[in-house]
């Protein structure tokens, strides 16, 4: 393994957007044009159209465990890697009248047992708390997926004892152990507030022993590369993290950066573009399958309409059924969906590469040969 330098990060820092700020009211405090993330996405490659013939194996879905519910677009920060590209300026948000949909599908169907949301930063909706009581109050798992500065932004300073309040599991971005890296991937300051977010987290006693409060760190490679072998980078993150900062956290999930958005509109303006399918597709395992989240998980997009994945979701690509081009939330029966055909395309050669990338991390120890262009 390299030495702890780099976390695989390298070639994508130049691109890095600063952190913006953003209060409640959603202004702009750096003063970057309101038009920002629309002339950005104005100018990035879609990929879709690279992606739809594929020989990526047919899949099935089985009974639906989990909800993945996107909140919204908007965010304090704005990552190159970002696969929604959220930023401090979208406006796209889930209504309150949606939020009430999402209750009385859990309501309806208790075999639905984790509720993972995500954004955007997902607390920035108005609405985020009242979801989160709701479904633990009807027993159901909430994951959080938090990028950690979000604990320091306006109106959110009793962000952190409500999540620890409820039991609410913490899903962190994490991208490495070393500040100039964080910065280069996710804005200046970045990484600081991440530690300090941390140390408020371990402090109420997440990612403690016997607390309960579960606290995971996710980690994605900055370049055209496979993740390293993810628990080899786990010992090695929670040996920097508590000897520099006194950090503790449960796991670390190693995700694939896939082919779409901003990472893929990269890749394209790269002339990246193929050689990283190529090695996708060159580590796809078979065994990876069986694990692929969207075999038992339904990702809800801030409307309400129905994806197979939170990639397919970003790519446009709802589940369709019976002729209908798309489905609600608020139409959906129970078992309705089980063994319906996933939408596949090329990007889920990213969900099986190697070691396998899922919301959970790694589907299987195997570590990724040597081919791969290792990160550590
Ligand atoms: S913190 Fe997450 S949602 Fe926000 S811009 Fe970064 S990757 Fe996207
Ligand atoms: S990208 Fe989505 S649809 Fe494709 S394998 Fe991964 S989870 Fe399944």
């Amino acid at each position: 393994m390299r030495a702890p330098t780099d976390c695989g990060q390298s070639e994508l820092a130049a691109q890095t957007k600063q952190t913006r700020k953003v209060g409640n009211d959603c202004k702009d405090s750096a003063g970057f044009p309101s038009k920002w993330h629309t002339s950005l996405k104005a100018s990035m490659h879609a990929t879709l159209q690279l992606l739809t013939k594929t020989n990526f194996p047919p899949l099935r879905r089985r009974a639906v465990e989990t909800l993945q519910v996107n909140l919204g677009y908007r965010c304090n920060q704005s990552c190159v890697h970002c696969h929604v590209n959220a930023g401090p300026n979208r406006t796209e948000e889930m209504s309150p009248e949606t939020v009430d949909m999402l209750i009385a599908h859990l309501d309806a169907n208790p075999e639905v047992r984790t509720l993972d949301l995500t954004g955007g930063a997902p607390e920035l909706n108005p609405h985020f708390c009242r979801l989160v009581v709701a479904a633990r109050a009807r027993g159901v798992k909430v994951i959080d997926r938090c990028n950690l500065t979000i604990l320091e932004e306006p109106g959110q300073e009793n962000l952190a004892e409500f999540l620890a309040a409820h039991h609410v599991e913490i899903v962190a971005s994490m991208p490495c152990y070393l500040e100039d890296n964080v910065d280069k991937q996710r804005g200046k300051g970045v990484f600081d507030a991440s530690i300090r977010g941390l140390q408020q987290l371990n402090a109420l006693g997440y990612g403690q022993p016997g607390s309960g409060l579960v606290l995971d760190l996710v980690y994605n490679p900055q370049g055209a590369n496979l993740p390293p072998p993810q628990e080899a980078l786990e010992a090695e993150y929670k040996r920097h993290l508590m000897s520099h900062f006194g950090v503790v956290f449960n796991q670390l999930f190693t995700l694939a950066n896939m082919p779409i958005q901003r990472f893929g509109s990269t890749l394209v303006s790269k002339g990246e573009f193929n050689t990283y399918m190529q090695l996708l597709r060159s580590a796809h395992r078979e065994a990876n399958l069986d694990n692929v989240m969207c075999r038992n998980t339904l990702s809800v997009d801030w409307q309400g309409y129905l994806y197979d994945c939170d990639f397919n979701q970003q790519l446009g690509l709802p589940i369709r059924q019976d002729g209908h081009p798309r489905i609600h939330i608020s139409a959906l029966e129970a078992n309705q969906l089980d063994d319906h055909a996933v939408r596949i395309a090329d990007h889920c050669f990213g969900c099986t590469a190697g070691q396998g990338s899922s919301c959970g991390g790694a589907l299987s120890n195997v570590p990724a040969s040597a081919d791969m262009r290792q990160s550590v």
